[in-house]
């Protein structure tokens, strides 16, 4: 679990569901259906958390539900039926770099709801101590070092992350005000236990955001 969000079993006075702290945010696990926030009843996002993190017995899909941004990494796989989303992966489950895909997915399908999940122990994290090896890797594949150099100090901004929460959070909101109708929600995923668990969004609203 990375340092600085670590999900602690410890409970605050009058809270039976084991709601976890963070230093930044406050990450919330699904243990049972009636842990799922009534805004994500009865949406694609509902089952998403009954199949994955409680095994419920998979639907039959001939098109997509819904969308997933999550990250490249290996330890993330998710248990859901066939069909049942579209998943872009991407670096530190940045979309910044997948606009496009994302935005055809949007206009040219019926999935209007979208989850972006972050992780535990994200490389994205640590982007900085990956540099030698990047540069070191890449001129294996035949790139000078100038040029390797230069490819990751270019999009390093894009993909570093400070806290992964923050990071999904700010994701969650470019998303409600690129596109007016979508249902978006910011999930992460413990690379340790294999659960996805709610990120709670203080006062940002977990609805469909109306503006244009
Ligand atoms: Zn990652």
């Amino acid at each position: 679990m990375e340092k600085s969000l670590a999900i602690t079993t410890k409970r605050t006075r009058g809270n039976n569901k084991g709601i976890c702290k963070s230093p930044e945010n406050t990450l919330v696990p699904v243990l049972r259906k009636d842990d799922i926030p009534d805004c994500y009843k009865h949406t694609p996002l509902e089952k998403l958390l009954l199949y994955h993190n409680l095994n419920y017995p998979f639907g039959s899909y001939s098109n997509a539900e819904m969308l997933i941004v999550m990250c490249i990494d290996n330890r993330m796989q998710l248990h859901l039926p066939d069909n049942f989303s579209y998943i872009v992966r991407n670096g530190g489950a940045k979309i910044n770099t997948v606009l496009f895909p994302l935005s055809f997915i949007v206009a040219t399908t019926g999935a209007k709801t979208v989850a972006v999940i972050g992780h535990s122990d994200c490389r994205m994290r640590d982007l900085e101590t990956h540099r030698l090896g990047f540069i070191s890797g890449l001129t294996e594949q035949g790139w000078t070092k100038k040029r390797a150099e230069n490819f990751f100090v270019e999009m390093k901004s894009s993909f570093a992350i400070k806290n992964v929460a923050s990071s999904v959070l700010a994701d969650t909101r470019t998303l409600r005000s690129r596109y007016s109708n979508l249902l978006v929600a910011p999930l992460y995923y413990s690379v340790e236990d294999k659960k996805l668990y709610l990120i709670k969004e203080g006062r940002q609203k977990n609805k469909i955001n109306k503006r244009g």
